[in-house]
């Protein structure tokens, strides 16, 4: 069996690069909270000190997509609206994630009706969604975690 000694060292280099810049990208999440609705209240409560996502490498918003690599939908997403999130979600940077927070952004919610989108995924697609309405804090933490094991595992969206 040949083994081909200069490819070796090749190999385990670029998977360590990869390794590390999962671990840096999940703990350098810059969020941009599309906030629609009531589960905004809870995001604004998960924000606080008390949960302290700083943690995670979440605790600064930024307020413009093109500053932005994680999509926090907070609420109700409306057919009316469904075209500004699409805007949105466009106009962020690669490698980018989003998170529909709370049971109106994963599933419609209480709302089956004309005006509501059954989920944000009808328009973008939605790496983790968090269930409740609203969201408990401590399940919205558990998102983020699950978030940052899918971005160290690279599961970049193409
Ligand atoms: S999930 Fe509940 S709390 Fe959140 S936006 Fe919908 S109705 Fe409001």
């Amino acid at each position: 069996m040949g083994i081909d000694k200069g490819e070796i060292p090749g190999v385990a280099l670029t998977t360590k690069l990869e390794s590390l810049l999962g671990w840096g990208r999940k703990y350098s999440l810059f969020l941009y909270p599309f906030v629609t609705a009531c589960c905004g209240m809870e995001y604004m409560s998960v924000a606080c000190a008390h949960y302290d996502i700083d943690r995670f490498g979440a605790g600064l918003p930024r307020f413009s997509p093109r500053q932005s690599d994680l999509l926090l939908i907070c609420g109700t997403v409306s057919h009316k609206i469904g075209p500004v999130l699409y805007r949105v979600w466009e106009q962020m940077a690669d490698p980018k994630w989003v998170v529909a927070f709370g049971a109106c952004a994963s599933c419609g919610g209480p709302y089956n009706n004309y005006a509501t989108m059954q989920g944000a995924d009808v328009c973008i697609p939605v790496d983790v969604y968090i269930p409740g309405c609203p969201p408990r804090p401590e399940m919205v933490l558990d998102g983020l975690i699950k978030l940052q094991a899918k971005i160290q595992n690279r599961q970049i969206p193409g």
